[in-house]
């Protein structure tokens, strides 16, 4: 068999600001990170460069690298990549050290306060000599996982961001929260039940994978029977994906006068978008399906409740390719507490 060396994933990102004071002295420094697009998880760390000097104990040279975690999977052409608001072992960072003295400083993307040694007082981004520079490293960070989604984009992946659910009002996120019995998934929370102790409230947060784009070719269906879901689930999803993406509404459906006919890719331009939107529980490919058990493959994304009612149909993100990723869905597990 003949080797077939993978796809690259390339994108260029700056690794340092320019930032100098009385103190230290930063050059802005541009490297190349490269992925190498091979199925399962990877963690690649760049090329390590020097990005300036400390304007004291004997001038020694700062260093810097970035560290970025991703998944494959070929079959679907997926890449999954972490949000900028993960919190986890996996996120992207940008490491900082003192050329030959260990306690380097991990910059990540969701917080100014990175995990730096308080045993360097030497090197620590966040202290009051370097006012700023904090914040300058982590937009950095946050500018490395922006570019390699757009790359992503550009090679026409559906690329999956990992991120915890956005904060919701308490009422909404109740909705949210799956309903067991016997580890079997029944219904999301519906408050006006008196749920026995047999039954187990899950979380939203064991559910939300987190934020999806499509591919422009990425083709999707409904998920058949969704009837568990209780009627306040249909706004309730819909508001899941409003507050993901800070958007007030969806301006349209996402496949917007779009269907395609499974199996002869005959597409019906007639069909007309109507109704309202809903967050639509979706899964990819020409065929609307049962939801599988256990899936991790179900998306919602902002449908016309005539997509909605189509299962004959498949759809396209002729018009919005923003969709969140669930996870464990009618998954069985045994919950923190009881009801
Ligand atoms: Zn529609």
């Amino acid at each position: 068999m003949q080797f077939q060396s993978p796809t690259l994933l390339t994108a260029d990102i700056k690794i340092s600001p320019d930032y100098q004071n009385k103190y230290l002295f930063l050059e802005q420094k541009i490297l190349t990170l490269v992925l190498p697009l091979l199925d399962g998880p990877h963690t690649i760390t760049s090329e390590l460069v020097k990005v300036g000097l400390l304007n004291n104990f004997g001038n020694p040279s700062i260093m810097a690298s970035c560290s970025v975690w991703y998944d494959f999977d070929s079959v679907n052409k997926r890449l999954t990549l972490c949000a900028d608001e993960l919190v986890s072992e996996k996120s992207t960072y940008i490491t900082t050290f003192l050329n030959g003295v260990s306690n380097p400083h991990y910059q990540y993307a969701h917080s100014i306060n990175s995990y730096a040694s308080h045993e360097n007082l030497l090197w620590n981004p966040n202290t009051p000599l370097t006012p700023g520079l904090a914040e300058e490293l982590q937009s950095l960070t946050q500018r490395v996982n922006k570019e390699l989604l757009e790359r992503a984009i550009d090679m026409n992946l559906t690329v999956v961001q990992l991120a915890p659910p956005p904060p919701l009002p308490a009422e909404l996120y109740k909705q949210l929260c799956p309903v067991y019995h016997n580890d079997r998934f029944v219904e999301f929370y519906d408050e006006s039940k008196s749920y026995g102790a047999e039954y187990t409230v899950g979380n939203l947060h064991s559910i939300y994978e987190g934020k999806a784009t499509f591919a422009a070719d990425f083709k999707y269906a409904n998920v058949i029977g969704s009837t568990a879901d209780p009627k306040h689930g249909v706004s309730s999803w819909i508001e899941l994906w409003r507050t993901t993406y800070k958007v007030a509404n969806p301006t349209n459906c996402s496949s917007y006068h779009f269907a395609g006919t499974p199996g002869g890719g005959e597409i019906k331009p007639e069909f007309n978008c109507r109704g309202h939107f809903v967050g639509g529980h979706v899964i990819e490919g020409e065929n609307a399906s049962v939801m599988p058990e256990r899936s991790d493959d179900v998306f919602i994304i902002p449908i016309c409740t005539a997509h909605n009612n189509t299962n004959k149909a498949y759809m396209m993100p002729v018009h919005d390719n923003r969709a969140i990723m669930l996870k464990n869905y009618f998954k069985s597990y045994k919950v923190a507490y009881t009801i």
